[in-house]
């Protein structure tokens, strides 16, 4: 309305419409201002529930702030050989620590001393071992190139602890999704502290301190699940306790549900998400009890 009685005005001064009429035509005729800006950011998102009651964000919800990004060290523990009291779960060779959901052995290639799953199905496969409380390292690299996937599809998988408690694994390096699903998320719950991902392609490392929940005797929830991540030598979750289960990964909360804790023992396993057969590379992975409840 502004604009429309200054044109008005300035039509009615004859001395200076040709003038006005020339700036008229350049203004109708140019882009759209909004042509030069960036085009918008798709972020993919959801708003069915709060995280929980009270919470201050959606479950998977795109207008969570995302995490600063920081540009991690060259290396950190790339390469780093187990120390002596730590179970090798992968030395580049084989897979016989590993099986699928069935208890069949585990079908991922290894090649060039790192494993893949095979497409074009594929199986989560996890530890035939279990543990309470640990000192996980792993070493992942994303597909490269990324070619034209984002967000969720870019580069997925995922440390499934017991198949309950998801650590998202995505190719997040210059890529955004909703943060409580990107890369070293506690996957529908918790955004990584900062953004700490390398490229595709380059290897990237995990060391994770994992501690189980806990339920009494009557069968109440005493301890929460609690993980802290170093991600290329960046803490990125740092004593972050579950809310429950995440949704859409174990049967025990669908994806995009409202998360709960389901009782289990404290032996869990480790395993290693199929996400559509997106080919995320492991390697170097070995495990360390830390026999935290011995200690009490
Ligand atoms: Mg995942």
């Amino acid at each position: 309305m502004k604009s429309k009685i200054s044109i008005q005005n300035h039509l009615g001064a004859p001395a200076r419409s040709l003038a006005f009429l020339a700036v008229l035509a350049m203004t109708s005729y140019s882009a759209p201002a909004q042509s030069n800006a960036a085009p918008a950011e798709r972020i993919e998102g959801f708003k069915d529930h709060l995280i929980y009651p009270g919470s201050k964000w959606y479950q998977h919800d795109a207008a969570r702030p995302q995490p600063d990004v920081v540009t991690p060290g060259k290396t950190f523990s790339q390469g780093a050989p187990a120390p002596s009291d730590a179970e090798v779960l992968f030395d580049g060779t084989d897979l016989s620590k590993w099986q699928n959901s069935r208890g069949q052995a585990a079908n991922w290639k290894v090649q060039d001393g790192y494993m893949e799953v095979v497409p074009p199905n594929g199986n989560d496969i996890r530890t035939k071992g279990k543990w309470s409380d640990f000192q996980l390292h792993v070493e992942f690299a994303e597909p490269n190139p990324p070619g034209n996937l984002h967000g969720q599809s870019r580069g997925n998988s995922g440390i499934l602890i017991n198949n309950m408690y998801e650590i998202q694994v995505l190719d997040s390096y210059q890529d955004k999704t909703y943060p409580d699903g990107q890369e070293g998320a506690l996957y529908g719950q918790m955004p990584p502290l900062v953004n700490a991902c390398k490229p595709p392609g380059e290897w990237q490392t995990y060391d994770i301190i994992w501690e189980s929940p806990r339920w009494n005797a009557q069968n109440e929830l005493i301890q929460k699940a609690c993980v802290t991540v170093l991600q290329n030598g960046v803490v990125i979750q740092h004593k972050t306790e579950y809310i429950g289960s995440t949704d859409g990964i174990g049967g025990q909360v669908a994806y995009r549900g409202v998360s709960k804790y389901v009782q289990h023992a404290p032996e869990v396993f480790v395993e290693l998400q199929n996400h559509n057969a997106n080919p995320v590379r492991f390697r170097n992975i070995w495990i360390r009890d830390l026999h935290l409840a011995e200690r009490q």
